[in-house]
């Protein structure tokens, strides 16, 4: 029987691809969900339907091949991967909830006891999805590499496994000084890194001054993109050199990225952004004064209260960040008057997606509800 195309309720599935993604355990391993058949070793590589049957629950059909091969789709799983539709996205599939500060004026920043995130089925999660951060309360100081650790393996840094923050007298460093530091990302300007869940640690805070600043980086560019498309569509175009020199370690990191990046359907997908580490710009002589106009008035935008979420942050809170959406910077403070200690982690974002869409889409794979095989990252906390 000759198909170019099999229908189910309005999706359009092709035979081939089909055939290529059969998902018996014929063609799967079972445990990690590999392919194990290629058929493009197959002789007739336009495959061939003899039969189809389609009921309540699935898709059933029946290859013209010697010795015969059935594969069962079920309709949930086809309607999750229909062409066009990226049920299953590269992309986070929670929704975002943009923000500013005019949210947080009657409303809570989502909070949750650190102690509790490991058995609340994944509240904290969702909310560190859709918001981009959430505050993680009743941190002891171990307690958050741990904690993070469980999402996925720590990305390194220069520091170590984390960096402290404070300010210290004989501070050879910006960031550890009473100073303001304007909203940023951390090392994915500078560094060829994935993108970052940043957890900022504070075992000690009580200096006058220094309240934490967030920033909804997507919040901020989908208003900007609105109120000056040109500036904007020049800020995705123009790719910026960032660097940073530590003469510590004998390192001159360079990078070249795009401050605001978009998918091809125009989503914005990241907002990389570190004033301090911009150097200079790929573009014609008498294009720089309109680059600037457009970065300037971009940076004016991350520093406009009204898109700022502004608060003291106690001691044994950890502020979880996703570092690519979320700016974060700090309002400056007196050294003199009191500690302020910071501990900040990091694990590649993919790792928590990645935890998210496998609680999601878990039930599509036959595996999915066996006994953990144990990988060393420890009980899992979503
Ligand atoms: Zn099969």
């Amino acid at each position: 029987m000759s198909v170019d195309l099999v229908e189910v309720h309005g999706d359009l599935f092709h035979p081939i691809w089909l055939r290529d993604n059969c998902l018996c355990l014929e063609c799967r391993h079972a445990w990690t969900f590999w392919k194990t058949v290629d058929i493009s070793r197959f002789s007739e590589r336009s495959s061939i339907i003899k039969e189809v049957d389609l009921n309540q629950e699935s898709l059933v059909v029946l290859w013209d091949e010697e010795p015969g091969h059935r594969s069962v789709f079920p309709l949930e799983w086809l309607s999750a991967h229909a062409y066009g539709r990226q049920q299953i996205s590269p992309r986070l599939v929670h929704d975002h909830a943009l923000w500013d500060a005019a949210t947080w004026t009657d409303t809570s920043p989502p909070s949750h006891a650190l102690a509790d995130c490991a058995s609340d089925g994944g509240t904290w999660a969702e909310d560190l999805a859709r918001n981009g951060f959430v505050f993680l309360d009743g941190a002891a100081e171990d307690s958050v590499e741990n904690f993070a650790s469980r999402i996925g393996p720590l990305q390194p840094t220069e520091f170590g496994r984390s960096i402290a923050v404070q300010a210290t007298p004989e501070a050879n460093h910006p960031v550890k000084s009473g100073n303001e530091l304007t909203p940023h990302t951390d090392f994915s300007t500078y560094l060829n890194v994935a993108p970052l869940l940043q957890f900022m640690l504070f075992i000690k805070n009580d200096a006058v001054g220094g309240d934490s600043i967030l920033v909804d980086g997507f919040m901020v560019a989908e208003h900007f993109r609105k109120d000056h498309p040109d500036h904007f569509e020049r800020l995705t175009m123009t790719p910026i050199n960032f660097q940073q020199v530590y003469p510590d370690w004998e390192y001159f990191l360079a990078r070249r990225r795009s401050i605001i990046e978009v998918d091809r359907s125009g989503n914005i997908e990241g907002v990389f952004f570190h004033h301090s580490h911009t150097c200079n710009w790929d573009l014609p002589p008498e294009e720089v004064g309109a680059f600037y106009e457009a970065y300037f008035l971009f940076f004016d935008y991350l520093r406009n209260p009204d898109f700022q979420l502004r608060r003291h942050t106690p001691a044994g809170r950890c502020i979880a960040l996703q570092n690519g959406r979320i700016l974060h910077g700090r309002a400056p403070y007196d050294p003199s008057s009191g500690g302020r200690t910071l501990i900040d982690s990091y694990v590649p974002w993919e790792y928590f997606e990645a935890r998210l869409r496998y609680r999601q889409f878990n039930g599509f794979y036959p595996a999915a509800g066996k006994k953990y095989s144990g990988s060393g990252l420890g009980a899992r906390v979503i």
